[in-house]
């Protein structure tokens, strides 16, 4: 995207979470229908498969190390294909296996053709208070060429039944960037992001990988995207009219309302633990202490939904991969992700954990940024403005 003439972002309050918190994710590999777009882990819906993965996560919960977890995390895949009952038995199982905190936020990936209100009423009697619904655009033609089966009315029915449920945390995921969108149609879906009020909003750029089928047909149809200085458009607009409506801008992708920033994702971005259940989930646990070259542990499991289950099943360990993580590659991260913060990183917290004066080490190569102003250092903390976050990729090389 293209450098452009606009005010640099408000830094939001402090976000990062108390260094004792734990987060656990839960992966749900099953999907009503493969999206053109979509290269995650997961496969069609099966209903015999689902019951006895559901059985394999509690297994493998049940001989988790312990911890004192604050936020549960239904990510997919389409979590919300599973029975309330399900997730509920889930959510027990981290309660008898972890001190899950008291107020724990726990967030259900939610595709809006999936739940009706008294769906939802389960889901929330099931200890789910958080929904990110899976909404991509408010245009039907466009949810049409991502493959999408539900309906932008469907999406805004969704938002008002769980509202109706009893949801006082709504999130809404949006795709920028989609093929033949113009400038107006993107900004059309803000402005019915912002009409349905959720309490909490992610905005991603489309990434097309490789051999993605939307690339075929993009082909086929004639679609293209739209050129970079309107992607950059797209973003620095979305993000002013969104603040406007009292959705704050915390993380590159992200806004919310006041105190409503996502507790588990800002985990990921704050030299966090977590562990991850299911196939294909990583965890990583270990928090620096600026003492030592090696900095905690990141593990994954097997990809395979069948094979997971049946590793967890037969008392097998279904991870594929561990490694420690050298205190270089973890400082790494932590400068990546911390950016990605509209509140930036402290260099002070930065110092203390690693023992690395970041200015000494980067400061002649940050200089030029700070002058473009992409980067400014505001007393312990440096941070991208918003102008910043779009050069966000040059600005991080720095660092590798
Ligand atoms: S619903 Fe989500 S996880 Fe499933 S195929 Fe579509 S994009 Fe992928």
């Amino acid at each position: 995207m293209e450098k452009q003439a606009r005010s640099s972002a408000t830094p939001s309050p402090r976000l990062a979470p108390p260094a004792s918190s734990l987060g656990i994710y839960v992966h749900i590999p099953f999907c009503s229908a493969i999206c053109n777009y979509c290269n995650f882990n997961r496969g069609l819906y099966d209903e015999a498969l689902k019951t006895r993965y559901v059985e394999a996560l509690r297994a493998e919960i049940a001989r988790a190390p312990h911890g004192r977890p604050d936020t549960i995390f239904f990510g997919g895949g389409t979590p919300s294909l599973l029975q309330p009952e399900e997730v509920a038995s889930i959510v027990q199982a981290v309660r008898d296996r972890f001190d899950l905190a008291t107020g724990a936020e726990i967030t259900l990936e939610t595709n809006p053709e999936t739940v009706d209100r008294a769906r939802l009423e389960r889901f929330r009697a099931a200890g789910v208070n958080r929904l990110s619904f899976g909404v991509q655009s408010f245009h039907d033609d466009e949810l049409q060429r991502l493959g999408r089966i539900h309906s932008a009315d469907r999406a805004r029915a969704a938002v008002r039944e769980a509202r109706a449920a009893g949801f006082d945390n709504v999130s809404l995921d949006l795709m920028m960037w989609l093929p033949g969108q113009s400038v107006d149609a993107w900004l059309a879906n803000v402005d019915a992001l912002i009409e349905a009020d959720p309490d909490h909003a992610s905005l991603y750029l489309l990434e097309l990988y490789p051999n993605a089928p939307l690339k075929e047909e993009m082909a086929r149809a004639g679609w293209s995207l739209a050129p970079d200085d309107d992607a950059a458009e797209m973003y620095l607009t979305a993000m002013d009219r969104l603040e406007r409506a009292g959705l704050i801008q915390y993380e590159i992708s992200n806004v919310a309302k006041p105190g409503r920033a996502s507790r588990h994702n800002v985990k990921y971005w704050t030299d966090g633990e977590w562990l991850g259940f299911g196939c294909g989930a990583h965890s990583t646990v270990g928090l620096p202490t600026g003492a030592s070259a090696e900095v905690g542990v990141r593990w994954k499991n097997v990809s395979g939904t069948e094979d997971y289950i049946q590793r967890v099943m037969t008392g097998e360990d279904p991870v594929s991969e561990r490694r420690t993580l050298s205190a270089g590659e973890r400082l790494e991260e932590a400068l990546f992700t911390g950016l990605r913060l509209v509140e930036g990183i402290d260099l002070d917290v930065i110092a203390r954990r690693y023992g690395v004066d970041i200015w000494a080490r980067y400061g002649e190569a940050l200089a030029p940024f700070v002058q473009e102003k992409w980067l400014v250092r505001d007393g312990p903390r440096l941070r991208l403005t918003r102008q910043g976050m779009l050069m966000a990729n040059e600005v991080m090389a720095v660092f590798v």
